[in-house]
């Protein structure tokens, strides 16, 4: 890892009703005071939770004093309106939450999401004061096709278009093979490396070396106990983005854990 601060993602997918979410909430924050402490204060890791949106602020409210900050897992580009069944960034940080995924691969492919809505939403998020999780990644026939590295620079460069590099100055960018999600595997440390570096990369290119060298560039497709801390060593890998791991504080924080020990 870098200078940048680690970044370790918990993202709930459609699972964990409210007592359920506000249990889990509370042993990730019990796990986290201990590990915060043994690591001493010139290390930190940030950790985020993505909970169901309905949760979202009885989580709020439990963890209010704790260091534990909270995601939506989408939104809307409209701050109010005629949207049934839309949530806005605003009502997002109204109920607690101070970052929101967007583009995650299953919104893109179950949900027909694009480029240009994914972009959309972006700018409403940094619009709101809401820290994008912007995700990123190729499916297994683009990755077998040589075109990993094209989908997901096309997938960065749609979404930020001409937004200025002081605009983008939280962002955080997860890459996401969709092969590696939720199906046990996971891209070797050396391939994920070079899609974030190729990504950091674009940045530079693209918004100047200093937001490049900012933004955390998060890994996510499988990452488990086993794998985390091989693939946060990677240089250009700031942290994870979790799915089926976060589900339980049992596998969660041992990634948690993982990343206090590369910091
Ligand atoms: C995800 O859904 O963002 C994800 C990475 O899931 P999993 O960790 O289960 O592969």
């Amino acid at each position: 890892m870098s200078a940048r601060v680690p970044f370790i993602a918990g993202n709930w997918k459609l699972h964990h009703n409210i007592p359920a979410a506000v249990a889990l909430a509370g042993q990730i924050v019990d796990a986290m005071e201990p590990l915060a402490r043994a690591a001493g204060p010139s290390k930190t890791v940030e950790v985020c939770i993505a909970p169901v949106a309905t949760a979202l602020y009885a989580v709020a409210q439990s963890v209010a004093e704790s260091e534990l900050l909270l995601a939506g897992q989408n939104c809307h580009h409209e701050p109010q309106g005629a949207f049934t069944g839309e949530v806005s960034p605003a009502l997002l940080r109204d109920a607690g939450a101070s970052h929101c995924i967007i583009g995650h691969s299953e919104r893109r492919a179950l949900f027909g999401e694009t480029d240009a809505a994914i972009a959309l939403k972006l700018r409403a998020l940094l619009e709101a004061g809401l820290v994008p999780i912007l995700c990123v990644g190729e499916t297994l026939e683009q990755r077998d096709a040589g075109e990993t590295e094209g989908v997901v620079i096309a997938q960065l460069r749609g979404a930020l278009g001409d937004l200025s590099a002081s605009a983008l100055a939280t962002l955080i960018v997860a890459y996401e093979p969709v092969w590696a999600i939720g199906t046990g595997r996971t891209a070797s440390p050396a391939d994920a490396q070079a899609v974030h570096a190729a990504i950091r990369a674009e940045l530079a290119a693209s918004h100047g070396d200093s937001l490049a060298q900012a933004v955390r560039v998060l890994y996510g497709g499988s990452v488990k106990a086993s794998n985390a801390a091989e693939l946060l060593s990677q240089p250009d890998i700031d942290g994870a983005l979790v799915g089926g791991a976060s589900l339980s504080s049992e596998l969660f924080v041992p990634i948690i854990a993982a990343a206090y020990a590369v910091a």
